[in-house]
């Protein structure tokens, strides 16, 4: 934007102005940014457009999250949640309509694949979810404190619109939030595990679900083409250097699957050594589902093996589930047009 009022004969701070006025005042219409002159506001509308997904729906819930349905280009729709909690609220944003990774017990990855989003179409998200809480334009007032990657699609897939996106998240002249309360959530694509720590400091989550290949494999089928093995060492590289943090790890809890005691203790030995916090996700149900979710006991005991261990063990509370906005409950509307990740590039059929 810089280049392009400097293109305008304007000073480079300008697009500073204009960041602001979008980002944080809420401010989506060139006429209304009254320290640009009016000759300039004129121009900039004959150059430059806002687009925003359309607000299909906003549903709430009996416990306060809220999800829209949002309509992007091509017809197709995306799906965006905010759970508030006491001390924080979190938006949960897609990255993909649909999503091509096909883990068995996922409800977006049973839909198939339709596209990956724009960075404008992840802001977006942002941009609508902060204008319908309130959250515009008194920067001192946050709804939303914090951002995770958990929403349709898997973001490392779609890596550079999501690190574009991710920059004007952290901007102290757009959304200024701390690197540590932005948080990518992957199932393991390795090699962009390593650009992204490269390129960001957010927080990283991998959902590992699985403590072997050969479970892994049935559940989160990209585990074919990246094992356990490679995953944890990417992890234990992202993991260095930041010697205050630790990667999350989501594990769904899967009735008779995934969530003995046995399976508890496999887990406590492939994680040693990785700084890491275990997430336990109570599984939601869908239509179709065919897996259980795990009883409370179950997940209690699975927690205490890890807990025991001194793994740092939270079982996370089910949200939303009164209008599906929980984990994994996310469906949009795709039309699946691509061949799937893990057939693309395993040649494996199922
Ligand atoms: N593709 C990324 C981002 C999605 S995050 C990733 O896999 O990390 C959504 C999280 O919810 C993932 O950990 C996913 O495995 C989990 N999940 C998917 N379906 C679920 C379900 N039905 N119940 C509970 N958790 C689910």
């Amino acid at each position: 934007m810089a280049a392009l009022l400097c293109a305008l004969g304007e000073p480079a701070f300008r697009a500073t102005q204009i960041v602001k006025w979008v980002h944080q005042h809420g401010v989506a219409d060139f006429e209304q940014m009254t320290n640009l002159g009016k000759a300039l506001r004129q121009r900039l509308s004959e150059c430059m457009c806002f687009e925003l997904p359309e607000v299909i729906t906003e549903q709430i819930s009996s416990d306060g999250t809220r999800k829209w349905m949002l309509r992007v280009a091509g017809g197709q729709a995306i799906e965006t949640v905010h759970i508030p909690e006491p001390d924080r609220g979190t938006l949960c944003v897609s990255s993909q309509v649909g999503c091509p990774l096909e883990c068995s017990f996922c409800a977006t990855g049973r839909q198939g694949f339709g596209r990956n989003l724009s960075t404008a179409e992840i802001i977006g998200q942002l941009w609508i979810a902060a204008r319908s809480l309130g959250q515009f334009p008194r920067p001192g007032r946050r709804p939303i404190s914090n951002i995770v990657f958990m929403g349709m699609g898997e973001p490392l897939l779609n890596y550079d619109n999501v690190l574009r996106a991710i920059e004007l998240m952290l901007d102290d002249n757009a959304y200024g939030l701390s690197r540590r309360r932005v948080t990518v959530s992957t199932a393991g694509m390795v090699p962009q595990m390593d650009r992204l720590k490269q390129a960001s400091p957010v927080s990283l989550a991998v959902s590992l679900h699985a403590p072997n290949d050969a479970l892994r494999n049935e559940l989160v089928p990209l585990n074919r083409t990246y094992p356990l093995a490679e995953l944890l060492s990417a992890c234990r590289r992202f993991a260095e250097n930041y010697t205050h943090e630790s990667i999350t790890f989501e594990y769904t809890m899967l009735d008779g699957v995934n969530d003995t005691p046995a399976h508890a203790r496999e887990l406590v030995r492939v994680l040693n050594g990785i700084p890491s916090k275990v997430n336990l996700i109570p599984w939601n149900p869908f239509p179709g589902g065919g897996y259980r979710r795990s009883s409370a006991e179950a997940i209690e005991r699975f927690r205490a093996v890890l807990q025991h261990a001194g793994v740092i063990t939270l079982t996370r509370r089910t949200r939303g589930h009164d209008i599906d906005a929980a984990c994994g409950q996310l469906v949009g509307r795709v039309q699946a047009r691509a061949a799937r990740y893990h057939r693309v590039s395993t040649g494996a059929s199922s």
